[in-house]
């Protein structure tokens, strides 16, 4: 394998240069094995209302954890594991152990909207909302709670497909997000034939807004057209109270970033969620 190591220690696999190879081969043996031998991992990343700092949400993530290389970030692997076609087999296990926490914390007393990463071949895969609607149900959820993340370029890929599969998840009662907005080539007269709920600005756009005032201006813009469109707006990567508060004063209406949380294992939310105080709250209680 072509790997490197990323900052915070993580291995990743250049796929493009994978391509083609006996190793892609082995790679596409090995993420079978993983799903039989039990190696993904769910971790979730709580989403925050941020202007209450309640905790409205969380996003799934999967993560890989390797007998020999140890954590594999879906970087590393989903976009192979969609060139191939596996992301559909990755997708359904994603769903399942959703759904299953979502089981688990409503038994706790907590009702939380979960968000779900799909890609372009699940767009394409005819019998996912029947597996999804079966998969809800044997844990006791509707799909009222849960939101499916669709980044635009998945959707551009094939648009008339994705529109009938969308307009079906969306007949069911699942909530639609348009993830890494800003980033892809939608047009907006495509994006309004949809049944979206939500837009989620890349954090491209966000990491840097503190200092940089274009990428500032694009966020403000971005909160702007939901608004206009009725569609809920949610920045990802708020590392810095600062983001936080400008954020809000631009009145967008969700987040998530390291600031809050880092994703951690879903066995970990329910202690996460019992500790979780928002720090805007406390200094607003300290003030008063
Ligand atoms: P995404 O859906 O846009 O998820 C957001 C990514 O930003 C996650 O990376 C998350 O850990 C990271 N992030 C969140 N807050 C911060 C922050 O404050 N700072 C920084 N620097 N990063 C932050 P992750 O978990 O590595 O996932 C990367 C991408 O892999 C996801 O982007 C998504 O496109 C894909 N992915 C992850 N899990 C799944 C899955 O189950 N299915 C599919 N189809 N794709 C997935
Ligand atoms: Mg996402
Ligand atoms: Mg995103
Ligand atoms: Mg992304």
């Amino acid at each position: 394998y072509s790997a490197k190591l990323r900052n915070d220690g993580a291995v990743i696999y250049d796929a493009a240069l994978d391509k083609g190879s006996a190793q892609s081969l082995s790679l596409l043996t090995e993420l079978r094995h993983a799903i039989e031998r039990d190696e993904f991992r769910l971790f979730v990343q709580p989403k925050i209302a941020l202007k209450t700092g309640q905790v409205v949400g969380m996003e799934a993530l999967v993560r890989w954890q390797h007998p020999q290389r140890g954590n594999v970030f879906p970087d590393a692997f989903i976009p192979f594991a969609e060139q191939t076609g596996f992301i559909r087999v990755l997708t359904r296990w994603v769903m399942e152990r959703s759904a299953r926490l979502c089981q688990e914390l409503e038994q706790a007393g907590y009702h939380l909207k979960m968000s779900v990463n799909l890609s372009t071949r699940d767009l394409m895969d005819q019998d996912l909302p029947v597996k999804f609607g079966d998969m809800l149900q044997r844990h006791g959820q509707s799909p009222q709670s849960f939101c499916l993340e669709i980044t635009e370029s998945a959707i551009m890929d094939d648009p008339v497909r994705a529109q009938n599969t969308l307009a079906l998840l969306s007949a069911m009662g699942f909530e639609l997000s348009i993830d890494d907005f800003g980033t892809g080539y939608s047009s907006l007269a495509y994006l309004k034939s949809l049944p979206v709920n939500e837009l989620k600005i890349d954090k491209s756009f966000v990491l840097n807004m503190e200092t940089d005032l274009g990428d500032a201006r694009i966020v403000q813009s971005t909160i702007s057209l939901a608004r206009a469109m009725h569609l809920r707006v949610v920045a990802e990567g708020i590392e810095t109270e600062t983001v936080w508060r400008l954020l809000e004063g631009m009145k967008c209406d969700q987040g998530q970033g390291y600031f809050m949380s880092r994703p951690i294992p879903a066995a970990q939310l329910e202690d996460w969620l019992a500790q979780w105080q928002s720090p805007l709250l406390e200094q607003r209680a300290a003030a008063e």
